[in-house]
């Protein structure tokens, strides 16, 4: 498996490197992917360059370019089995929650296409004689890069706030799981995008993530990763003097108050937390929980986490599936240890599930002394809870912000004060009350702190994919002043 660049596989080279992509859920190699060099990257940047210098996309009309980005919501519609099927099997993410990221990946594409095709400039004619107008222009070639953990989720949402307003793009998603993003470009093209409008490049982050950021031909860079990685690309942008939008890693708070429909809060809490495998930057991974109700709520929690069906996520019944890599799994396995040596109490799970094969967690929930613990302060990543017992508001939102990460946050409680106090104070980007994780795609979606830099969403994207132009015209010639006259 190899890059797509200029909508085409490039020439094979000799001496490339071959990396193994297995199946999480089987360990078997599935396919190997040949890593994009320096020179392969510059290809596809040459490529991008291209149809943005000269080619026809930036200067399509927009009803064209809207007509082709419908085509492409349609046939990612089409092939929703077959992406949601490579993703299930490169990523071990389960079916029904892989259908609905690929329903929403397709939904992206049209969003996106009817905000670029309702995009507008100003006009200022208050000081008299003048006309000014203010027109937007698409920003250029962007350096696209995208993680594992949802994969299709992810880049489809990368690509669809970028190449609406007439910019190109390389895309890069994780060495781990290449698959579905694979098949993703090739139905772009399928479905009429021009060539170059959108490549691939394939390979690890310190050989092509870093070759990518670092070509001269990007104008911009949009990630989607760890905070470490976050800071890396920025340092490299900042050397360029290229923007950057990154949306990193967080360590959500789930406040839960005795106010709270206990029930809603119990499934919401399970959700927030063990949705997606557990690898998911917006987790619900701290669970604050008021004395009052804690020891009621944290024993039926475990009861029902007990229960989760982890195993193939190709089959419909399976909640949880296989952690993406092993090493990954490892790190999340590691965290059990980490959470005794600070005092935390194990409650359940904290093992490598007893399933024959694959890199299955076992969904684990421990009691943590404060929120200063290893387990309340570093993102995990994994199906792995982590409860503390909080007695007044005060506490439970001291402890939501002392935090690195500020991404997002869940309050359940049926008290508007209670909701209303926690929506003004907690330092995150997105604040869900009474609900888990609800994307709303007309509202910003990014994070304060170490979370991220700037916003996905329509008003977002317009700020970011796109240049503003200022063009001013004399209606009656003012005098001027000559020089040398
Ligand atoms: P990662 O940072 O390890 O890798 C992300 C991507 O960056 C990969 O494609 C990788 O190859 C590439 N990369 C790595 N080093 C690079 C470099 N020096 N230059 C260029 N590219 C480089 O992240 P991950 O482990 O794949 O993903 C998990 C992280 O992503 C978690 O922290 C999670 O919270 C975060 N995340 C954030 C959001 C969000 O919207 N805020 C969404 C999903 C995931």
């Amino acid at each position: 498996m190899c890059s797509l660049i200029d909508g085409a596989a490039p020439p094979l080279r000799s001496g490339g490197i071959d990396l193994p992509i297995l199946n999480p859920t089987t360990e078997e190699v599935i396919t190997r992917l040949r890593e994009a060099d320096a020179a392969e990257v510059d290809a596809a940047v040459t490529s991008a360059r291209r149809a943005f210098d000269s080619g026809p996309w930036p200067h399509l009309d927009i009803n064209v370019r809207k007509d082709i980005l419908y085509a492409i919501r349609d046939r990612i519609r089409a092939h929703a089995a077959e992406l949601a099927w490579l993703e299930c099997t490169g990523a071990g993410l389960p079916l029904q929650r892989v259908l609905d990221q690929v329903q929403r990946a397709a939904r992206s594409f049209e969003f996106f296409a009817e905000v670029a095709s309702t995009l507008h400039g100003d006009t200022y004619t208050q000081t008299k004689g003048w006309l000014t107008y203010v027109t937007r222009e698409p920003k250029g070639v962007a350096a696209l890069i995208a993680p594992w953990n949802a994969p299709l989720a992810l880049a489809s949402m990368r690509i669809a706030t970028c190449i609406p307003w007439g910019n190109t793009c390389v895309l890069k998603p994780s060495e781990h799981t290449p698959l579905s993003v694979r098949r993703l470009v090739e139905i772009l093209h399928e479905a009429g995008l021009p060539p170059g409008v959108v490549n691939l490049v394939n390979g690890r982050g310190s050989v092509t993530g870093a070759a990518l950021v670092d070509h001269p031909g990007i104008d911009l860079v949009g990630f989607t990763g760890g905070t470490a990685t976050g800071r890396a690309i920025m340092t490299a942008a900042a050397r360029r003097l290229v923007p950057v939008a990154l949306e990193l890693g967080g360590k959500s708070a789930n406040i839960v108050c005795e106010s709270a429909d206990l029930e809603r809060a119990l499934d919401g809490s399970l959700v927030g937390i063990f949705a997606n495998n557990g690898q998911q930057c917006l987790a619900g991974s701290r669970i604050f929980v008021q004395r009052s109700i804690a020891r009621e709520f944290i024993e039926r929690f475990v009861a029902r986490t007990q229960r989760i069906r982890v195993g193939d996520p190709l089959e419909p019944v399976t909640e949880i599936g296989p952690l993406a890599f092993e090493g990954h799994m490892q790190r999340v396995l590691a965290y059990t240890k980490v959470a005794q040596e600070d005092g935390a109490r194990l409650l359940t799970g904290g093992r490598r599930a007893a399933i024959e094969r694959g890199w299955f967690v076992e969904p684990t929930a421990v009691l943590a002394p404060s929120n200063e613990a290893r387990v309340c302060q570093e993102e995990i990543f994994g199906p792995f809870a982590t409860f503390v017992e909080f007695d007044t508001l005060d506490q439970a939102i001291a402890m939501a912000n002392h935090s690195k990460f500020g991404l997002a946050s869940y309050v359940w409680s049926n008290d508007l004060d209670t909701a209303m106090r926690c929506s003004r104070e907690i330092r995150a980007g997105t604040v869900w009350v009474n609900t888990p994780m609800m994307r709303e795609l007309r509202a910003p979606f990014g994070g304060y702190k170490e979370s991220g830099i700037g916003r996905d969403g329509p008003a977002a994207s317009v700020e970011f994919f796109t240049e503003q132009k200022a063009t001013i015209i004399p209606l009656d010639p003012p005098p001027m002043h000559r020089f040398g006259a």
